[in-house]
């Protein structure tokens, strides 16, 4: 077994932003041991004062738009620019196909190799629940080792999107154009989640069903309800092999943040975030201790197949599972 840091270890490392240190302690957060989660809530405890200076960027989009080959360019123009990037990444299905995002490192070389990027690929064999969580104290532990921007890559498919809208500050939804449906199995509930849309691979032969795919999409998003926070998503062409309107989407970005922040919405929405988080928490932990309890998992074992071939109620089963506990 590895040996195991001790808290100031791990505080002072991260800290110093020293990246073998967070490596470990991202490991840590992902343990599903309980002392390991012992010292991973006090480690985030320890360094929460350090955290909630970098922006926090989602970025989503169908399998094949280009999301790997986006967030090397597009990271490695914020490396040029002085900055310090963090990718990580929410793919629950990971542990079916052993990571179909961030799995395949060859297409972000240059960030991988980069001593100011840090790229950490989704935890596997878990649940939604537990990679979101894993992702979001793994962000703070980026943040504290001094991080400036942390992208959060996510598959444009199933429910994580809504996770990963759920931790970051501006959630980014990379398509494509001239793929005949124009919404490509993107839900509108995602369109409605995007901060800002890219019409992503616009070069070559694409550019001018791109510009055509922009106008349709900027009407689409103009049906949909004012936000809250009064903001208009922007829909910018981008390519990331011609490195093009890499620049325009930080931009966005930027300003973006300087007006939420005017506008309060900036803190507002961490507030509630953080609120979120908690919730999550309960649910989760709740969820694995209750499943742990050696009663509740005897009497699950037993009645499963019963459930499975339908002669008892889910529901009943249930109900009888959570009164041994509560
Ligand atoms: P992901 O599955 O969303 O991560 O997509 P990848 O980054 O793996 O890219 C899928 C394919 O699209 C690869 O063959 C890339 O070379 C290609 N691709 C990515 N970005 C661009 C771009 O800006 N323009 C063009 N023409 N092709 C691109």
């Amino acid at each position: 077994m590895k040996k195991r840091l001790s808290l100031p270890e791990y505080r002072d490392g991260i800290l110093s932003g020293n990246r073998v240190i967070l490596s470990k302690a991202i490991t840590l957060v992902e343990s599903r041991l309980d002392s390991d989660q012992d010292l991973t809530a006090s480690l985030i405890q320890e360094i929460l004062p350090n955290t909630g200076k970098s922006i926090r960027i989602g970025i989503t989009g169908v399998p094949g738009v280009g999301k790997s080959t986006f967030i090397e360019a597009f990271g490695k123009m914020l490396l040029d620019s002085g900055k310090k990037v963090a990718v990580l990444a929410v793919d629950p299905s990971s542990q079916l196909t052993k990571g179909s995002i961030l799995g395949d490192k060859t297409r972000m070389e240059s960030l991988a190799t980069d001593k100011r990027a840090f790229i950490r690929p989704s935890p596997s064999g878990q649940t939604l629940g537990g990679v979101s969580n894993a992702t979001r104290e793994s962000m703070l532990l980026c943040e504290a080792a001094g991080f400036d921007v942390i992208l959060v890559e996510t598959v444009g498919v199933g429910q994580s999107e809504t996770a990963v809208k759920n931790m970051v500050d501006f959630f980014l939804l990379l398509m494509l154009s001239g793929a005949g449906d124009e919404l490509q199995g993107i839900k509108k509930g995602i369109m409605e989640m995007a901060d800002g849309i890219v019409i992503h691979k616009a070069d070559g032969d694409n550019l001018d069903l791109a510009k055509k795919a922009k106008t349709n999409y900027q009407n689409a998003l103009h049906l949909f309800a004012a936000s809250p926070k009064n903001w208009n998503p922007q829909v910018v062409l981008a390519s990331s092999i011609a490195k093009t309107g890499l620049n325009q989407i930080w931009e966005m970005i930027l300003s973006y943040q300087d007006q939420m922040i005017r506008n309060g919405f900036w803190e507002k929405n961490r507030a509630a975030q953080r609120l979120n988080w908690l919730d999550d928490q309960i649910s989760y932990l709740l969820g694995q201790t209750f499943l742990k309890n050696p009663e509740v998992k005897k009497t699950l074992d037993s009645n499963r197949p019963k459930v499975e071939s339908g002669d008892l109620n889910p529901g009943t089963l249930a109900k009888k599972l959570i009164k041994l506990v509560f």
